[in-house]
């Protein structure tokens, strides 16, 4: 039995815009909590909790009102990640060697690669090692559906219109674990990477920056987080295709210990609705017909 047969959801959810469409995408890779039985894990769901980023695609849902796309993963990130290389396997984790190359990096060292082992430091997520099929089925049934509607989404928007702006949008802990680059360190209210320049123009990440530092946030910028494989992926800034990631802090808009929505959900929600609508303006104002040859 694959997990097809038993994943009660579509992987993907795709929201289309509700009014005249705008290369603008908005991705939550990391919302989900759907899991095949087959594959329930050992680990406390409390202990994966941590890793999802929950609520994000709701903070985001007026998106597609404002004529943007919304994807957003249903599957949990430490059933499969999105935002890992394809091949970023950790071999600790599987029963039988992997037939093909492998790219392990720092985070499947981590134990946060593709396939999440840890659920905490110390609490492993699967009590066994995973069958090399199994392994290949979450790629096929989650990742793989995951990523083509995001590149199919992105590519049609580009050859539209010239152009095409991405945000990958993630939340944050109010402070690292031991797992984390900044273990034990506060984290400021949003952190917004584009890996180090690489991935978008300087103009889109100074129009989501200084958005945010106007509503009185504290917002970095690269540190800790530089965005990871969703944007480094699809970007490609010479070519119009501008990627950027978004984390916030939980503490915003959740009790990170109950994992309810606090009061602070709606106020948030609201801010980052005015954060799409300047983002809209930043892209309508960059396909207006005449300016700079880029206009379909
Ligand atoms: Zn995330």
């Amino acid at each position: 039995m694959n997990s097809r047969q038993t994943a009660a959801l579509p992987p993907v959810t795709l929201h289309d815009p509700r009014s005249a469409p705008l290369p603008l995408v908005f991705d939550s890779p990391h919302s989900g909590f759907a899991f095949p039985p087959e594959l329930a894990p050992a680990a406390p769901l409390e202990a994966l909790a941590t890793s999802c980023d929950a609520f994000v695609d709701e903070l985001y849902g007026k998106a597609p009102a404002h004529g943007c796309t919304l994807i957003a993963a249903t599957f949990p990130r430490w059933l499969i990640d999105p935002n890992r290389a394809r091949d970023d396997i950790d071999p600790e984790l599987l029963a039988a060697p992997w037939p093909g190359p492998l790219q392990i990096s720092d985070k499947s060292r981590s134990g946060m690669g593709l396939i999440r082992r840890l659920a905490l430091p110390g609490v492993p997520v699967h009590g066994r090692r995973l069958d090399v099929a199994e392994v290949e089925g979450l790629i096929r049934d989650y990742y793989d559906p995951y990523h083509e509607a995001l590149r199919s989404r992105l590519d049609a928007l580009h050859s539209r219109f010239g152009s095409v702006w991405h945000v990958d949008c993630h939340s944050m802990k109010s402070r690292g674990n031991a797992m984390n680059i900044d273990a034990g360190r506060e984290r400021p209210d949003f952190v917004i990477g584009n890996r180090d320049g690489s991935t978008c123009d300087g103009d889109f990440i100074d129009c989501v920056v200084g958005t945010l530092r106007g509503f009185g946030y504290r917002v970095g910028v690269n540190d800790p987080y530089k965005g990871a494989e969703l944007v480094r992926r699809y970007s490609n800034p010479a070519a119009g295709r501008h990627s950027l990631q978004i984390e916030v802090n939980r503490a915003l808009y959740m009790d990170e210990t109950s994992r309810e929505r606090h009061q602070g959900f709606a106020a948030l929600e609201a801010r980052l609705e005015r954060l799409i609508v300047a983002l809209t303006d930043f892209v309508r104002e960059r396909i207006a017909p005449g300016r700079s040859g880029r206009a379909a």
